[in-house]
Formats: structure tokens, C-alpha cells, sequence
């Protein structure tokens, strides 16, 4: 059995971390030991660690559910980096790159195979998984599993009956958000056994979220307002450029005491910036998304955004850096019309056009699957439009993806445009 000690050094040596962040170790025991695990932990305290780590003591390969093939690559290509050996198998990828990453599944050279859930229901795909020993399996974003939850996704739904083809190799679930009602239904759903919960995720009721719409040149002021009231203090203001930044520091610091914070800034000053924040000198960082990360102060009342972030999932991230002490708090997100154009490009990209989804969903059938790029192909789709359109048919439960490649239409009627247009609106 793996010591506590030998996990630390398996901590430096892979992944380069000094120590444990909060509440890592006694997941990573439990996991080791080969307990079912349930971790409810806020987003950027380090979930993937808690699965990785023992993934990698208990030797063998393990199985990584994700809900989206963005998170995905972008979790594999970070381990890639730090030498592990991970496959994925998705539809972004060609026929014979899946075949080739099932080929060093079964030779077991992969320390990590990522899927997207809908994968677990091809014929066979389980059965290929069982012909070796799974180390575990992670379930990452595992309130996707709950019709209570926010993020409802029915290929999540069917797991549970899945996974049992693959006991009784431990699974861990993982995420940020669950009520008490979605986690009695994670555990129930995946059939989680004699599970070790460790519950560390907390709804932020003492978070009040603010949007306000207001022209750029009006910002600076409102700002300056707000934060007069020294009750809305201390805070942290985030700019979308370091210039931005810059010039709102030096003038609320004719106020109060505030400071810029951003990469342009030599590290001794930035070290400074936050050594002051944290013990309350400096009362106001004004600063680009370079600050935040790993920032624990307990006390900030206010966050503000003078611009949209780039993301949900950052904005989420940096709004709960206000009020770790569970004294009320505010968010006030500030925007424009013109700043959800600078976003647009993204969004699209995470919601492609419904034309290019409907395309592709008259090009499927139930009948008859196709592979993907012969169907991109009879589309006349380049790469960059088909892919996230495709990806987004998949995610809405439209169309089906086989670990060859091959697609499918699943959906019943075209309800899903309506909840489509409502999230992209
Ligand atoms: P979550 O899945 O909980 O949202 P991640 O697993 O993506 O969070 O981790 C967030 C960040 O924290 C990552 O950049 C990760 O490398 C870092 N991290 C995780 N554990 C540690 C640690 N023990 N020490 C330092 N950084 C860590
Ligand atoms: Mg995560």
C-alpha cells in the first residue's frame, strides 16, 4: 500500500507541487485504498489532482469521464506535458487515431484514457474496457448525472448501468457544484459503494451578483463610488488591459490605498501588490486575470469586472474570491452591448450557428451511421465549422458518436432548438 510519504514525492516528482493543497490527501488516501469517493470541491481547488495522484500509485491505466471535448484535450494536453501517458477517444479526432489509442489501451501503455460519456454507450466499448484492469474511474463534472443539477446530461444518466461492467475497479466522482439533493442522486445513479464523501463545495449564498450595463467612460467613476463606501472594501477590480489598470489604480489611490496588478509588472512589485492586499496595507488591486490565482483572502467584500470576462467559468472563478469568510459580498459585473462583441468569437465557438447545426442534423440518420468526416465531407463543412457544431449536437443529446467515428441521429423530435436558442441568447 502506498504511504502518505511516498504520495508526496509522487506529488513533487510529477507534478512539481510543494505540498497537498487543502483537503487533497485524504482524497488521494481514500482513493489509493481504493475506496468509492465523492468530492464536491469549488472550481480551481484542485479536483483533477485528487484523481490523477492515486490514478498514477495504483499503477494501470485510468478512466477519465468528461462531459465536454474541450475539457478534455485541454486536460490532456496539460498531463501530456508533464510526461504522463494519456489517450482520448472523441470526435474531434480521426478514425485511426481512436483505433490507435484503443490499440494502447489493450497493450496497456496508457496511464490515462479520456472519453466523453456518451462513448460508454457504443456496443462494445465496455466490453473493450473490461479485457484489462481498470486502476479507476474519475467522473469529472458529476452533477452533469442529476436532473436536479444545472447541467443535466442524459448520457450521464447512464452510466451507473454501464459501470458496472467495469467493477469492481473504484470510481470517483467529481465536482463543483452539488446540492445535498444532487449528490444523494450522483451516488445513487453510479451505484457508489461504502462511498468517502468529502464535501468541501459550498453554495455562496453571502454573494450577492450584480450586472449593470454601462458605457466604458462611465466605469471609472462608478467604480470610484462604489468603493468610497469603505464598507465595500477590501476589493479586488479586474480591467480587461493592463493600461486600464494602470490608469484606475493611480486614481483611486488618490482615495484609498490601491494598487495595480498585472504581467507587465516586474515580480518584485507584483509580489509586493500582493503581500500588501493579503495583510490589508493595500486596500484595492486593480488588475488584469494575471491576479487571483492561488490568491486566500478571506475578507475581500467586492469584486468588480470593468469589462466581461472571457469566460462563465472564469467569471465564476474570480467573483468567488469575494467573501471567503461568509460575510455578505458583492459582484458587480459591468458591460456594454460593444463588449459582447469582443466575446462574440468565443461564444461562437462554444455555440456555434444553429443553421450549422440544423445542416448537420438534416445530414444524420437513425437508420444509417455515418462516419463523422465522411459526413463533413458530403456537407462541404471545413473542419473548423463541423466540429463544434458536431460537438454541440452530441452535447445536446441529438446526435450520437461511436469510438470510431461513427454518427448517428438519437434525438426524438427537434425539442432540443428551443433550449438550444435559450442558451445561446
Ligand atoms: P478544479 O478541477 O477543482 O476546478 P483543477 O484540478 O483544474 O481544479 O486545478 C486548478 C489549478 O490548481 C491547476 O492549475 C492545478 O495545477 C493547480 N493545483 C492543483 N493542486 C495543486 C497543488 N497541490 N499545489 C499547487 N497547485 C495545484
Ligand atoms: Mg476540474
Amino acid at each position: 500500500m502506498t504511504k502518505p510519504t511516498e504520495l508526496a514525492s509522487l506529488l513533487h516528482q510529477t507534478f512539481g507541487f510543494a505540498e497537498f493543497r487543502a483537503n487533497q490527501e485524504a482524497v488521494c488516501v481514500a482513493a489509493v485504498e481504493g475506496k468509492d469517493v465523492l468530492l464536491v470541491m469549488p472550481t480551481g481547488a484542485g479536483k483533477s489532482l485528487c484523481y490523477q495522484l492515486p490514478a498514477i500509485a495504483r499503477g494501470g491505466t485510468a478512466l477519465v469521464i468528461s462531459p465536454l471535448i474541450a475539457l478534455i484535450d485541454d486536460q490532456a494536453a496539460k498531463m501530456s506535458a508533464l510526461g504522463l501517458k494519456v489517450g482520448r477517444i472523441h470526435s474531434g479526432l480521426s478514425r485511426e487515431e481512436s483505433r490507435q489509442v484503443c490499440r494502447d489501451y489493450l497493450d496497456g501503455t496508457l496511464q490515462f484514457l479520456f472519453i466523453a460519456p456518451e462513448r460508454m454507450r457504443v456496443p462494445g466499448f465496455a466490453a473493450m474496457l473490461a479485457k484489462r484492469k481498470l486502476s479507476l474511474i474519475a467522473i469529472d463534472e458529476a452533477h452533469c448525472i442529476s436532473q436536479w443539477g444545472h447541467d443535466f446530461r442524459p448520457d450521464y444518466r447512464t452510466l451507473g448501468q454501464h459501470l458496472q461492467a467495469l467493477r469492481p475497479t473504484p470510481v470517483m466522482a467529481l465536482t463543483a457544484t452539488a446540492t445535498t439533493e444532487v449528490q444523494r442522486d450522483i451516488v445513487l445513479q453510479l451505484g457508489l459503494q461504502g462511498v468517502a464523501k468529502f464535501i468541501h463545495g459550498f453554495r455562496r449564498t453571502n454573494l450577492a451578483v450584480e450586472v449593470i450595463e454601462l458605457s466604458k467612460p462611465e466605469r471609472h467613476a462608478k467604480v470610484r463610488e462604489m468603493l468610497l463606501n469603505p464598507e465595500r472594501r477590501p476589493a479586488i477590480v479586474y480591467a480587461p488591459s493592463r493600461k486600464d489598470a494602470d490608469a484606475m489604480a493611480s486614481a483611486l489611490a488618490v482615495e484609498f490605498p490601491a494598487a495595480a496588478y498585472h504581467a507587465g509588472l516586474d515580480a518584485g512589485t507584483r509580489e509586493r501588490v500582493q503581500k500588501e492586499f493579503l495583510a490589508g496595507r493595500i486596500e484595492v488591486v486593480v488588475a488584469t486575470v494575471a491576479f487571483g490565482m492561488g490568491i486566500d483572502k478571506a475578507d475581500v467584500r467586492t469584486v468588480i469586472h470593468t469589462a466581461a470576462p472571457s469566460s462563465v467559468e472564469s467569471f465564476y472563478q474570480e467573483i468567488g474570491r469575494a467573501g471567503r469568510d461568509g460575510k455578505p459580498s458583492r459582484s458587480i459585473l459591468m458591460y456594454s452591448f460593444l463588449d459582447r462583441k469582443t466575446h462574440e468569437f468565443f461564444l461562437e465557438r462554444d455555440y456555434p450557428p444553429l443553421d450549422t447545426l440544423s445542416k448537420i442534423e438534416r445530414g444524420l440518420s437513425r437508420e444509417n451511421e455515418i462516419h463523422a468526416d465522411d459526413l463533413r465531407v458530403k456537407l462541404k463543412m471545413s473542419m473548423d465549422e463541423f466540429a463544434p457544431a458536431m460537438d454541440r449536437l452530441v452535447a445536446q443529446g441529438v446526435a450520437s458518436l461511436d469510438y470510431s467515428g461513427n454518427v448517428a441521429l438519437i434525438g426524438e423530435d427537434s425539442s432540443w432548438r428551443k433550449g438550444y436558442e435559450a442558451q445561446v441568447n
